[in-house]
């Protein structure tokens, strides 16, 4: 069966462990074919990012805190790219428990900067990478059209980043770019675990979906593969939905 990133180089970002988005994209990216740049966010995290690294067969695993602008900029001297995905955000766990109403100026702000803003900086930087067109994304969740229980800051953060999309889209789409969203349905994650009662959402979720189930990080992946693929060529702009069907419940 041919390969459907065959001759393509994807840079992936937020890859923290095993039971990441990124990782699983990764994952799936590299058995459709391509060469594949990480990134991590901090030393901390970098034997950890190493490893996984080297079992995705990656060619190199480097550091880019999204907030730096240096790493944004040495994203640059890494070649060509035909495929960008920003799997990273962040906010202050205490503004995924307390009611958000008492969010302050500055946990908002950081939640805009790591989880929206960085979106806009990264495609910058790797849209001039992108010589023949190319296929950037991200990862946004349900919490930023509808309320979810204690997702508060980072709905805020992903309604703006799913505007961020669509700018983008349209700023990029004359360079043949495509930029567009993965909405994921909750998954067990490092990030997730951060949001209070995230287990009660998991399981809410897993009655009421129309598939009866929450959806996993291979599917999540598996989108990606068709986002960042030829397949996906038509469809820039949009957020596409991986959640079991979830976000067209009612009730
Ligand atoms: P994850 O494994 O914790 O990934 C989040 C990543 O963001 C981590 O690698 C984290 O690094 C990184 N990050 C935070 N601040 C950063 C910075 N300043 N610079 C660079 N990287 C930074 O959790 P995940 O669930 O896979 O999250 C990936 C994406 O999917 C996020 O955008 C998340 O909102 C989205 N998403 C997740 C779900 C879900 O239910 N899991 C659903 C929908 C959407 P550190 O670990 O060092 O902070």
């Amino acid at each position: 069966m041919p390969q459907l990133l065959e001759g393509k180089t994807a840079l992936i970002l937020g890859v923290a462990n095993k039971w990441s988005l990124a990782y699983a994209i990764a994952q799936a990216f590299r058995r459709e074919g391509a060469s594949l740049l990480l990134t991590y966010q901090g030393e901390r995290l970098r034997q950890t990012a190493e490893g996984l690294g080297a079992d995705a067969g990656a060619t190199n695993v480097f550091e880019c805190d999204v907030t730096n602008d240096d790493h944004l900029n040495g994203l640059r001297e890494h070649g060509k790219l035909d495929a960008v995905v920003h799997s990273v955000a962040f906010a202050n766990r205490e503004d995924l428990s307390r009611p958000f109403v008492e969010t302050s100026r500055a946990g908002y702000l950081l939640a805009q900067e790591v989880s929206a803003y960085s979106m806009v900086a990264v495609a910058r930087a790797t849209a001039a990478m992108m010589s023949g067109g190319g296929s950037i994304m991200t990862l946004t969740y349900l919490g930023a059209e509808r309320v979810v229980p204690n997702y508060n800051v980072m709905g805020a953060a992903k309604a703006s980043l799913e505007a961020c999309v669509r700018y983008l889209a349209s700023d990029l789409g004359p360079s043949n770019i495509r930029v567009n969203a993965i909405s994921a349905g909750p998954i067990k994650t490092a990030s997730a675990r951060g949001i209070k009662d995230f287990s009660t959402v998991l399981e809410k979720v897993a009655v009421r979906a129309p598939l009866r189930r929450n959806c996993d990080p291979a599917e999540v992946a598996d989108t990606a593969v068709f986002l960042a693929s030829d397949l996906g060529r038509g469809v820039t702009g949009n957020v596409i939905f991986v959640d079991a069907g979830f976000q067209i419940m009612g009730l």
